[in-house]
């Protein structure tokens, strides 16, 4: 399984727009790897995990065809990683030719509801498909199985068990600690690969619908210790706040003495 990270910014990217933090001003100087677009992977060249405002410049950055898009997954409806007016733009009135197959898109019965409320489903390619967590689901080469997130309240947010060719993946994005019912379910799996958030970098407590570096390091051992990964699966972090208070140098410092990679935008991860 090949894995582009697309962008690894939480909900205002980095630098945000009006911001004049230490984070932000140190992305603006050197830019690279400490300048970060909204969250979002390309798994091979046909399943996508959200569809965040930087999409467009995801496409330019790295050459990607939606049009061989088979199946996007929405982990929430958070703007960030739900950027609905833009898939409008498979639809005939900006397309020279017709898509060939439709695109299953699929996600919590929250973002199929928004999706059939904010789309003109009548003229885009798209097959809804509402998923239950803790329930498989293939669809073509992949099965997917939505976990729930702990995330926001009132708000269902999934992480995602992708496998393929028997390599598995777990997808923990937008995530605060998990409530027991999933980690039941995480700590009998078998996981070749962890893609964690890090939204709050430094930060230790706070908000508790994402993660920070400590909770990260504490997620990778909860899995260790259950057997559902081994000190040598790849776990890698996205999404990160500049209110973390962390640069991409400073993460990687960090996380990797726990063997852990801070992802930026553009790596690419093969399980
Ligand atoms: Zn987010
Ligand atoms: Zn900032
Ligand atoms: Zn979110």
């Amino acid at each position: 399984m090949h894995i582009l990270i697309l962008g690894t910014a939480a909900a205002e990217g980095i630098p945000g727009l009006f911001c004049d933090c230490r984070v932000c001003t140190i992305a603006r100087e050197v830019g690279g790897r400490e300048c970060r677009s909204r969250t979002s992977v390309m798994i091979n060249d046909d399943l996508k995990i959200d569809f965040p405002p930087d999409t467009f410049y995801h496409t330019v950055r790295y050459g990607l065809n939606l049009r061989n898009l088979r199946l996007l997954l929405f982990t929430h409806i958070h703007e960030d990683h739900f950027s609905v007016p833009e898939l409008h733009y498979s639809s005939n009135s900006f397309v020279s030719q017709p898509l060939e197959n439709p695109i299953t898109v699929a996600g919590s019965a929250q973002v199929i509801t928004k999706l059939s409320e904010q789309l003109d489903l009548g003229h885009v390619p798209y097959n809804l498909q509402t998923m239950e967590p803790f329930i498989p689901y293939h669809f073509g080469r992949y099965t997917v199985t939505p976990i729930i997130a702990h995330h926001a309240p009132g708000l269902i947010a999934y992480n995602y068990i992708i496998e393929e060719s028997s390599h598995k993946l777990l997808y923990g994005c937008d995530t605060g600690w998990y409530d027991e019912r999933t980690w039941c379910y995480l700590e009998k799996e078998q996981l070749d690969g962890v893609i964690a958030e890090c939204t709050k970098g430094r930060i230790v407590g706070g908000y508790d619908g994402h993660m920070g570096v400590d909770e990260v390091i504490r997620l990778k051992s909860r899995l260790e210790n259950s057997g559902a990964i081994t000190t040598g699966t790849q776990v890698v972090t996205v999404h990160y706040s500049h209110l973390g208070g962390m640069t991409q140098s400073e993460l990687e410092q960090e996380l990797s003495k726990q063997g852990i990679a801070a992802g930026y935008d553009g790596l690419q991860v093969t399980i």
